[in-house]
């Protein structure tokens, strides 16, 4: 897109301090150190995006970004524990401790917000035109939601697309043509799904009806973006209303090919089930604050289409053990075509999976082994989902669930037991 710098600006909607709820109080204050800085210097800077948004909502803000008019070499003029970064577009990060505000100059024309600025048919962009004026950097932004302006120098919001109204109404509505601009970045799809689930918003008609139809162009985004995507998406507290969306809108075939094939052939709907409840355990732990693991994530979304090849390979004969390696491999090569998962996800992925077999024994010596296994609490957690969803793992997961807690005099007891209580069936 030519730079139209040329082009009038539009003029904001401006909502005054008095008439919206966004108080200094519930800012970063770093971020507002650095606001009031800049405008101490006399630049225009704004807090923007997402903060304004979830604030508005009364959510807490993940993160505070400003943009303003200086360049980011001017930033870096002013704040000693300034950092640049980004090739095609820089950057600056103003470092305090672990908190890091970054503050980007305002841009003309579309991008797709990874940080890398495709190159249009015009030829190269160069950094000139790239900047642009705080008009242009509203509409270059995704959804009206996304593109709200509080200005440190009167407290006031300045909105040039209607957004206030539609955030006031809880919808999520594409700036500009939204065919378009699905083209120009596919990935807005998934944070249509996704800020929808995260804000209880719904998806605007005109936002939405090009989705389903546009759903294949997530095969042009990178798998390594995609996988950042999928992290946000499934690991930030809200992961069963976007698993929802996505298939509502046909996106989950896309991201994860494997997966929809898997549960559109499983009748039952146990897979499903199981992954509903992966993902509701998900959503549990971040509201409680506990860590989550990219891995165990991954293990849920694709054990459908492990369980499907691993049933398959058995059935042409293979043996069990082969079986599973084989099911693993398959799944995740191509998995892989889609997002990148990096290996320090896909290995104790497998474990777990290779360790639900494993959890059938009753051995004293397996059994002892399998209790200090580095990965026994996640392949336990994962028994536990299995359980949940079909019948058949009861009687392991009540093993399980004494035989981690228990002194190792009881635990001989429980597995005389179990031995015996199995050989009476088995005679
Ligand atoms: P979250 O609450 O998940 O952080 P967010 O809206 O803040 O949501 P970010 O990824 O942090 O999302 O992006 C910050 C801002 O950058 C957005 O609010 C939006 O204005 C803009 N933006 C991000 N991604 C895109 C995109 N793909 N296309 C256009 N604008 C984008
Ligand atoms: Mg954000």
């Amino acid at each position: 897109m030519p730079s139209d710098r040329e082009s009038l600006p539009l003029q904001p909607l401006i909502i005054p301090r008095d008439e919206h709820p966004v108080s200094r109080r519930d800012i970063n204050p770093n971020a507002l150190k650095v606001l009031y800085k800049l405008h101490n210097a006399g630049y225009e800077a704004y807090l923007v995006g997402g903060a304004i948004r979830d604030l508005l909502l009364d959510m807490h803000p993940k993160d505070f970004d400003i943009a303003c008019d200086a360049t980011p070499e001017q930033v870096k003029h002013l704040f000693r524990n300034c950092r640049l970064i980004g090739r095609r577009f820089r950057l600056a990060h103003v470092v305090f401790g672990r908190d890091i505000i970054e503050v980007a100059t305002f841009r003309s024309g579309s991008d797709d917000g990874s940080g890398e600025r495709t190159v249009g048919s015009e030829g190269r962009l160069t950094r000139d035109n790239i900047y642009g004026r705080v008009d242009e950097d509203a509409i270059r932004r995704d959804f009206t939601a996304n593109a709200l302006y509080y200005s440190i120098a009167d407290f006031s919001i300045r909105d040039y697309v209607d957004g206030f109204e539609d955030v006031r109404n809880k919808v999520l509505r594409l700036i500009g043509d939204p065919e378009t601009r699905y083209r120009e970045d596919p990935v807005r799809m998934l944070r249509a799904i996704r800020l929808a689930a995260k804000l209880g918003f719904t998806i605007e008609t005109e936002t939405a009806r090009p989705i389903r139809e546009m759903a294949s162009l997530l095969q042009n985004v990178s798998p390594a973006r995609l996988y950042e995507e999928t992290k946000k998406m499934f690991l930030s507290g809200y992961g069963v209303a976007a698993f929802e969306g996505l298939e509502q809108f046909g996106l989950l075939e896309w991201l994860f090919p494997g997966t929809a094939k898997a549960l559109a052939k499983n009748r039952s709907g146990v897979l499903r089930n199981l992954v509903v409840a992966g993902l509701r355990n998900t959503d549990d732990r971040v509201a409680r604050g506990d860590s989550v693991a990219p891995y165990f994530l991954f293990a849920v979304m694709l054990w459908p289409e492990f369980c499907l090849e691993f049933n398959r390979l058995l059935k042409g004969g293979m043996q069990g053990p082969e079986a599973q390696r084989r099911a693993c491999d398959r799944v995740i090569i191509k998995q892989l075509e889609r997002i990148a998962i990096p290996r320090r996800d896909t290995l104790p992925m497998q474990e777990v999976w290779l360790m639900q077999e494993r959890l059938q024994t009753r051995q004293r010596r397996r059994v002892s082994r399998l209790l200090s296994h580095p990965r026994f609490r996640a392949a336990y957690d994962f028994l536990q989902l299995r359980a949940g969803a079909a019948p058949g793992h009861q009687d392991d997961l009540d093993f399980w669930t004494a035989a981690q807690t228990m002194p190792a005099d009881d635990l001989d007891q429980l597995l005389a037991n179990a031995n015996a209580r199995a050989k009476r069936q088995a005679t």
